[in-house]
């Protein structure tokens, strides 16, 4: 046995780099898998390493002596013209000419990472699906590659239906619907508008992407999700029977953050303090107030702004909004901002706004970026409204919310379908059209659909519908907390995994 290793299972987890809903749920994993008694490494870059550094110096020192460290590379920006630290930013991914950029630095990075896997020779990979160049580094040398998913299973599932059955070149004009085939449940209705438009120009920019990365997945020795068995049981089966994954279930792994300052300080720096929010939210009745958040990388059109903010105002329910437009995130346009002004001087929000809700104390807006798992876990907080990713939708599930779907882009739109038609712990605030991240934003939800769902769901129009919506809400909680709990199916499924690499080594000495 590897001296080095003292007996323990060695995982090295890689993390893709340019978006916090990557990072997020992976260092948490690694966090979990750590605390089970395996040896890991997360291999990012010094930015990154800061950003989520207390955290693992908690694990490392008070928390039982955790073994889990960084092994950190530094990113080449210069070499491709860009300055230092840029991946950092939480507008990245959006500006399409810095993000090309960022692809092509990440992957000067392969041959380090490779030479590491070399030297350490580590029980596994974990991978974000994002580096498929890892899947034949670890066949060369032996390493079993586990891929991270940052989604779940349903939306997987989803994804490979159409992928199969292609429904969607069966219809005749966009609007019109079609069930997805092949799935456990077979009320998974769909129409054009709402399909990512990789799956209507296969073959071409993402679709061709995706196809690589799944190659690699095909290669791969299994999947961790961050999930757990009860939230979608039939959609696990089928992962495994129908399309054949070896598959651990490990979450939600955002439960692992138990103090107040992991659940406060997660990727980011907060533009509000926990204590400021909680006090506010402390002033408010049980289930009175809408969370309204969009993720880490939401770019809307300026009118957009304008109607959420009207139909909140007009619901007359509190609310705490993450109003934060990166496609104006840079230094220069902060002033205008703040100014609540859009791109082209246009008007984010309307006159005197802001300051009537603060005085009135009817609304909190937070400019950036806002400890979301404090927010959810207080009891005011009666309603999530969100994009769907698939980390803001585990987190309102674990704190026990229903959620209004406001699904935008990449496979929200599914995820919103699992919320609204599986789970039925949420309502559409009926966004109608999927759009990328890099086109140009526009209005697709107007104030009135804003102010209908929230008063539905917050203000009491939803009547006993809302009551037994929340009844259900609370057990999916109660069943995430089990889940993740000793004993518990993702719990069990971390210490399964753990067993099995080291039933490995065994084998290959
Ligand atoms: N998040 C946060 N504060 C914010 C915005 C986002 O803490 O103001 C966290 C959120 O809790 C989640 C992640 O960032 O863990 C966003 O991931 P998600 O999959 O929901 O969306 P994405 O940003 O990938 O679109």
């Amino acid at each position: 046995m590897d001296s080095s290793k003292d007996g323990k299972a060695e995982m090295l987890f890689l993390p893709w780099i340019l978006a916090r809903g990557h990072m997020i749920p992976v260092i948490d994993t690694a966090r979990v898998f750590a605390a089970h008694g395996a040896k890991v490494t997360i291999i990012t870059t010094p930015g990154y390493a800061q950003l989520f550094q207390k955290s693992i110096e908690r694990d490392q020192s008070l928390l039982g002596h955790h073994d889990i460290s960084f092994h950190t590379f530094k990113l080449p920006t210069a070499e491709v013209g860009l300055p230092e630290g840029c991946e950092n930013l939480l507008s990245t991914a959006l500006d399409r000419d810095m993000s090309e950029k960022l692809f092509s630095a990440i992957s000067k990075l392969e041959k380090p990472i490779e030479q590491l896997l070399r030297e350490r020779r580590p029980d596994c990979l974990v991978s974000d699906m994002f580096y498929p160049w890892t899947a034949d580094v670890c066949a060369q040398l032996g390493i079993p590659r586990i891929v991270f998913h940052v989604t779940g299973l349903f939306p997987l599932c989803c994804e490979e239906s159409v992928r199969r059955y292609a429904p969607h070149e069966k219809v005749n004009y966009d609007t019109e619907t079609f069930a997805l085939p092949g799935l456990p449940d077979d009320n998974i209705k769909f129409n054009k508008l709402k399909l990512p438009y990789w799956f209507k120009t296969k073959g071409t920019g993402w679709g061709q992407l995706l196809d690589i990365f799944l190659e690699a997945e095909l290669k791969s020795y299994g999947i961790i999700i961050n999930s757990f068995y009860d939230l979608e049981p039939t959609y696990a089966e089928h992962y495994k029977n129908e399309m054949g994954r070896k598959l651990w279930l490990v979450g939600p792994v955002y439960l692992f953050n138990k103090a107040a300052e992991e659940k406060a300080d997660r990727g980011e720096k907060n533009s509000i303090d926990g204590g400021t929010v909680l006090s506010w939210l402390d002033t408010k009745k049980p289930n009175s107030v809408i969370y309204v958040s969009f993720g880490s990388q939401v770019r809307m059109a300026p009118k957009q702004f304008l109607e959420i903010a009207h139909g909140l105002e007009a619901s007359g329910c509190p609310f705490i909004w993450v109003a934060r437009d990166l496609s104006k995130s840079n230094e220069e346009d902060k002033e205008k901002r703040e100014g609540g002004e859009g791109e082209n001087g246009d008007k984010m929000l309307p006159d005197g706004f802001e300051e009537r809700m603060t005085k009135s104390g009817h609304g909190l807006i937070v400019r950036s970026w806002a400890p979301q798992l404090l927010i959810l876990e207080h009891v005011a907080v009666g309603g999530f409204m969100t994009h769907c990713g698939w980390n803001s939708t585990i987190e309102g599930i674990g704190a026990g919310i229903p959620m209004i779907t406001w699904p935008l882009a990449a496979e929200q739109f599914f995820i919103e379908s699992l919320v609204t038609d599986v789970l039925k712990t949420g309502i559409r605030v009926e966004n109608e059209e999927w759009v990328s991240l890099h086109w140009e934003p526009k209005v697709t939800v107007t104030r009135e659909k804003v102010e209908k769902a929230v008063k539905w769901l917050i203000g009491g129009d939803g009547g006993d519908q809302v009551v037994e919506m929340r009844r259900r809400a609370r057990e999916m909680a109660e069943k995430a907390k089990k889940a993740m709990d000793y004993g518990g199916s993702s719990d069990a499924a971390v210490i399964a995994l753990i067993n099995e690499l080291k039933s490995r080594q065994s084998v290959c000495e």
